[in-house]
């Protein structure tokens, strides 16, 4: 059994300065056996404390965590099992290697300090070197490979000990794009081939995305929604997630009796239906770039104006200006309308968001982990 639970889980810190962060605020979570599921969020919103919670390199402040039916912390009977009886895999974003080992040696060393006979030791090693393509390598130092191949190295190592759950802490973000890419694919057939649960932390969507089976979004430490990535993707519950997930316009908005126009004086309402339960006022209309139309005919559409227009390898972007806001169009490359025309939109799949408050905003740039 390798399910995690974590209930009621908070843990506070108080800074040098002598300020109190809530890093990781009351989380209730099941995560289960096989699962690949990502923790994305920015910088500071609680990711690498809620993995080293799950650890067991840090205490928690309140709550519990059971990996199955066993409990690991429980904060309220002072309950806490070490790290190295949790039976989980590691691997951080910094290359943990040992430069002074080889690449036998790194992946050899934790089942050395489990003082396993030799035989075994090396059929092991020998094992996982050939799951991530490290054979030829074995008698080599860290220092003589890539950084592609030294992150391969700390999974190795982390597979050797055939762990029930596998945490990741954005092992891939040291990684340049086109290795990051492949590595991911490496770390889903190994998961296919030992079968243990992942947890995986990033900061980038697309990664997660391509990863998870579901995934978790978090913000200033608290859990903001859970589901798969084409659930979160095609359902954001806020602004925030919307906004984390893909590209995306907000138009500032004002609900008139139930008509919604640009913010700053424009006469014609957008097509657009609010939601049942929003009342009139401010909010934001949220679109995606490429799920809009553009076009030169009316013929329904919303009247803007193109400002710019960049050719990109996979679309045209368009800066498409309405009223005193702009907003950006992804089209196919057969739609090439002229700079400065007068056009027409039509958004395909507008949703409605209430505003952030610019205190959030500050909170997000407070907690930033440099
Ligand atoms: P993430 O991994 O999502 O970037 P972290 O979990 O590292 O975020 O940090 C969450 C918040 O907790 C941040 O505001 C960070 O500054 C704070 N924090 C983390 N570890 C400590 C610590 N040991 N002492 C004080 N504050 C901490
Ligand atoms: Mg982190």
């Amino acid at each position: 059994m390798s399910q995690i639970t974590l209930k009621n889980v908070t843990k506070e810190f108080v800074t040098r300065g002598g300020h109190r962060v809530v890093a990781v605020d009351n989380f209730n979570l099941t995560i289960k056996e096989g699962e690949c599921f990502s923790f994305l969020g920015p910088s500071g919103c609680g990711k690498t404390t809620t993995l080293r919670m799950i650890a067991g390199f840090e205490d928690l402040s309140e709550g519990e965590i059971w990996l199955g039916d066993k409990p690991v912390s429980i904060k309220s009977k002072n309950l806490y099992v070490p790290p190295e009886e949790r039976g989980l895999g590691m691997v951080f974003q910094s290359f943990a290697v040992w430069p002074h080992l080889n690449v036998f040696e790194n992946v050899a060393f934790p089942l050395r300090v489990m003082k396993l006979p030799k035989h075994e030791i090396r059929e092991r090693v020998l094992s996982a070197l050939s799951h991530t393509d490290l054979l030829s390598s074995q008698r080599v130092y860290p220092s003589d490979l890539s950084g592609g191949q030294q992150q391969r190295i700390a999974l190795a190592r982390s597979i050797v000990t055939n762990p029930r759950v596998m945490l990741l802490d954005e092992p891939l973000s040291n990684l340049d794009p086109k290795l990051r890419e492949s590595m991911r694919f490496e770390i889903k057939a190994l998961q296919k081939k030992f079968n243990f649960t992942i947890i995986f932390v990033t900061h980038d969507q697309s990664e997660a995305m391509a990863l998870s089976d579901r995934m978790l979004v978090m913000d200033l430490g608290k859990i903001v929604q859970v589901g798969a990535p084409d659930e979160l993707y095609q359902n954001p519950t806020n602004k925030f997630v919307y906004g984390f997930l893909g590209l995306s316009n907000f138009l500032k908005v004002e609900a008139v009796k139930g008509n919604v126009f640009p913010k700053g004086g424009a006469v014609m309402p957008i097509p657009f239906k609010l939601p049942k339960g929003v009342a009139d006022g401010d909010g934001l209309l949220a679109s995606r770039p490429n799920e809009i139309d553009i076009s030169m005919d009316a013929d329904g559409g919303y009247p803007a104006k193109i400002e710019k227009r960049l050719y990109m390898t996979f679309c045209i972007e368009y800066h498409i200006r309405i009223g005193k806001q702009s907003i950006r169009i992804h089209t196919s490359h057969a739609n090439v309308f002229p700079e400065g025309s007068d056009c027409f939109i039509h958004f395909k799949n507008p949703r409605w968001y209430a505003k952030e408050s610019q205190e959030i905003e500050l909170e997000r740039t407070e907690r930033q982990v440099l």
